[in-house]
């Protein structure tokens, strides 16, 4: 997996541009704010492919038009996708990357914190279907993710709040220390300090390649990273993917989940006070009643990660550490819950 951080990413692309053999895939925000450097390094040609911006285009409909424009230009198997954009137009233009003509190269140029640290690594792609999210997608490892942090500049509030609740998980899962720089510099990833962001943008990607390289199918240590995704997942579900997006789902689901290893007694007081301190102000809790949460525990029962009809929890065992379980109450689970919605 090859990645690297760069300064300037319109003169950085220039050299990925194989005469007239590629396309590049975009959403129509990303488009708008940065239109003149697009349209800058690509000369006025052709090969743009913008999809609606928003999870709704990781779809088949928009997975076909990119196939459409593909076999249109004539794109052969030493074609590429240049792939500029959030985590939406990653997975997806990833996908069809990963799948026209048994696979071609593409390059991830994420344009959000979160897909930064995130989705661009680790070579998953896919789309939605039928309300499942990522349900069909493949692994499909980029020629080379390009991170420039002067995106981060235009990026709204909200979204950096989403990027933030995986890098916080990273501190968590892996590096306490790690988590308190993160503790201390909250106030300057807001402000979009770049020296701050540079740095918490190449520990987050070394600390999820690290479990990657040793992992590359998802099937031991890399589950780790879905520290708080089980009831995060359900949380997103739940509302449609529409009220939380992903990242913010997630530090519910870290929340929770902390409140789970609090009362098995798997970490102190002090510590689950900790990360609650630094989460909770990042996401606005909803009250939901105990026939809400009962359908919550459906979708965890549901969830891909389960073994033997047994829902899997990643849970806090100490300060930057956490481990596997599948022996989770429902009552615990409703209780945690509960609990942090009473900490209002
Ligand atoms: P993800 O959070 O998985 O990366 P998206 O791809 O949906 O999700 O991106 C989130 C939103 O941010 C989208 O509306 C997208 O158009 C917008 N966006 C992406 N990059 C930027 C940017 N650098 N500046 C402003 N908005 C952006
Ligand atoms: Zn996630």
């Amino acid at each position: 997996m090859v990645w690297k951080l760069v300064d300037n990413i319109w003169e950085e692309l220039y050299q990925y541009l194989i005469d007239d053999n590629f396309i590049l895939v975009t959403d129509e925000n990303v488009y708008n704010i940065y239109k003149e450097e697009v349209e800058n390094l690509l000369k006025g040609r052709e090969e743009i492919h913008i999809i609606p911006s928003g999870e709704t285009s990781k779809n088949l409909k928009e997975l076909s038009n990119i196939y459409t424009l593909l076999i249109q230009r004539n794109i052969d198997r030493e074609g590429r996708i240049l792939c500029l954009g959030g985590g939406v137009v990653g997975d997806l233009a990833g996908f069809a990357a990963a799948t026209y003509k048994r696979g071609i190269e593409y390059i991830q140029i994420p344009t959000t914190l979160l897909s930064q640290v995130d989705s661009s690594i680790g070579g998953k792609t896919g789309i939605d279907f039928s309300g499942h999210k990522n349900i069909i997608g493949s692994f499909h490892f980029p020629l080379i993710t390009l991170i420039c942090t002067s995106f981060i500049h235009t990026l709204p509030e909200k979204e950096i709040a989403c990027g933030l609740g995986e890098i916080i998980k990273y501190g968590l899962i892996e590096d306490y220390d790690f988590f308190k720089y993160i503790e201390r510099n909250m106030n300057k990833v807001y402000s979009r300090d770049m020296e701050v962001l540079s740095f918490i943008i190449e520990k987050s990607i070394k600390i999820k390649l690290s479990m990657v390289e040793k992992d590359k199918l998802d099937a031991g240590i890399r589950q780790n990273l879905n520290f708080g995704h089980t009831i995060g997942h359900s949380i997103e579900s739940f509302f449609g993917y529409t009220k939380y997006n992903h990242g913010e789902a997630v530090i519910l689901g870290m929340m929770y989940e902390s409140n789970i290893a609090y009362e098995r007694n798997l970490i102190d007081k002090e510590y689950y006070n900790e990360i609650i301190k630094v989460l909770s102000p990042l996401v606005e809790q909803t009250i939901l009643s105990n026939d809400e949460i009962n359908i919550l525990l459906e979708y965890m029962k549901n969830d891909k990660k389960n073994k033997d009809g047994k829902i899997s929890f990643i849970l806090p065992i100490g300060r930057g550490k956490v481990n596997i379980f599948y022996d989770v109450e429902e009552e615990l689970i409703i209780k945690a819950i509960l609990n942090n919605y009473k900490k209002e």
